[in-house]
């Protein structure tokens, strides 16, 4: 990896390479499941020659990077491991469901990390990661002041400073105009959150995670063809739009989940889409919380909307050819399950809908305790925590998983803030990434196909 990240050429390359040669397990390109908004094919790959299948697949959201970067080292394992017995079961990998996102942010850092060496790169992430966590102080330690002080709704003081640096003294006298209280309380207040931790000079700035990078804007990517020139003029039309006096900082494109028509494919489901337009309905300007409080969302941009039109709902052609996939291959009897890789946290969202919202009891069970039972094996190698049962739909993942069985989300990195964190402690965090979650999907494929083995065998 000349980068130390991988980018869209590079995944491209590599599985191209193991398509055209003679690995242990041949590996087969399909045809792909969907076509992105500016033309990027959402490619399939096949492994094995079981009858039932099991799918494997990562970068639903662009700023994501380590997910793509573990499936190409899956299917590299995969295609040149002879242990591994793929005679019952076949692995279907779609490392890149969001090409466009992936693009738009790994083009922009590139030109910063082009030079570095390994271990260079790994510091630059590390001080990313440290910078990533004192913008999410930022917001709770100000937030928890504020409320200390008596705000229930601290947008007053994030209207003016959400995308300015913050001056010490400047918060201070915003504290005392504002609310009824003498100097020795506001310090006292002050103390309690501890407000100065975050002040390492007189001034704290927003975006912390940005200025590790130099300047950032989407004039980096790149034209290399018509896809590459539609999906640079879209985000440049997103970029340059000027809502009311807001405008996306340009460093945001790190932070782009979203494909290029500013939809958020895990979010790009009707259910969530009623319950953002209930949000715009008492709140019409809408920001992201913690370090995405800069970013307006509900819009096109880098937090995205969950539908291109907000009047009516339409599913994005990524989402629409994943659907297909998984509902052709549970129509004809031949789908044993789904993993979605994404960027961290260390968790696994397994469960459908709590039981008593559940449509269909019975149904529910059953998707539940499979699911639990694939969980639960991924647990025992990674270590990753499963996430309780869902109130509502939040997501295209819970949509899917009240659907069909064995739909899991799995979130990697244990150090938090894509896309360059996961990286920022290679022997440690990077390497458990990905050979944890190799040896946990060894262990569930192991399981299943031996399940098949046996159904054949009666
Ligand atoms: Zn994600």
């Amino acid at each position: 990896m000349k980068y130390g990240f991988v980018t869209y050429d590079d995944i491209n390359n590599r599985l191209d390479k193991l398509v055209n040669s003679k690995t242990v397990n041949k590996v087969r390109k399909k045809t792909p499941i969907a076509y992105s908004p500016c033309g990027f094919p959402i490619n399939l790959y096949e492994i094995g020659n079981g009858d039932k299948h099991f799918v494997i697949m990562s970068g639903t959201h662009g700023t994501e990077i380590i997910g793509p970067d573990l499936v190409i080292q899956m299917i590299e394992f995969f295609a040149n491991n002879s242990d591994i017995n793929l005679e019952n079961i076949t692995l279907d990998f779609i490392p890149l469901q969001n090409p466009e996102g992936f693009i738009v942010v790994t083009e922009s850092i590139k030109p910063y990390m082009k030079d570095l060496t390994a271990d260079e790169f790994e510091k630059i992430s590390h001080d990313y990661w440290d910078n990533y966590r004192l913008d999410d102080r930022r917001y709770i330690i100000i937030n928890e002041l504020l409320k200390s002080l008596g705000d229930e709704d601290t947008d007053d003081f994030w209207n003016i400073y959400r995308c300015k640096n913050i001056d010490k003294h400047q918060l201070w006298e915003f504290c005392l105009n504002r609310f009824n209280i003498t100097k020795e309380q506001l310090l006292e207040k002050w103390k309690i959150a501890n407000v100065d931790s975050l002040f390492s000079s007189n001034v704290l700035m927003v975006g912390n995670r940005y200025k590790v990078f130099g300047k950032i804007n989407y004039e980096m990517l790149p034209e290399k063809d018509e896809r590459y020139q539609k999906l640079k003029s879209k985000i440049k039309t997103i970029m340059d739009s000027d809502y009311d006096g807001y405008k996306f900082p340009s460093e945001s494109l790190i932070d782009w989940r979203c494909n290029s028509n500013g939809v958020d494919l895990n979010r790009n489901c009707p259910e969530v889409l009623n319950l953002k337009l209930k949000e715009i309905e008492k709140k019409s300007v809408l920001f992201g919380n913690y370090r995405f409080n800069n970013l307006r969302r509900e819009i096109p941009g880098p937090q995205g909307v969950a539908s291109v039109n907000l009047d009516n709902f339409t599913f994005e052609p990524e989402n629409r050819g994943l659907l297909l996939h998984l509902q052709k291959l549970a129509k004809n009897k031949k789908y044993l399950g789904c993993i979605s890789y994404h960027g961290t946290g260390a968790v696994i969202y397994c469960h459908p809908l709590r039981l008593e919202k559940s449509f269909n009891e019975n149904k529910a069970i059953r998707i539940d305790s499979i699911n639990e039972l694939y969980a639960d094996i991924y647990s025992s190698v990674t270590g990753y925590s499963k996430v309780d049962y869902p109130d509502k739909i939040t997501g295209t993942g819970d949509m899917i998983r009240n659907l069909i069985p064995g739909f899991l989300i799995v979130e990697l990195s244990r150090m938090g803030g894509n896309p360059l964190s996961p990286y920022g402690d290679k022997n440690g965090n990077y390497k458990s990434i990905i050979i944890d979650n190799i040896k946990a999907i060894i262990k569930l494929i192991d399981f299943l196909s031996s399940l098949e083995k046996n159904k054949i065998k009666e």
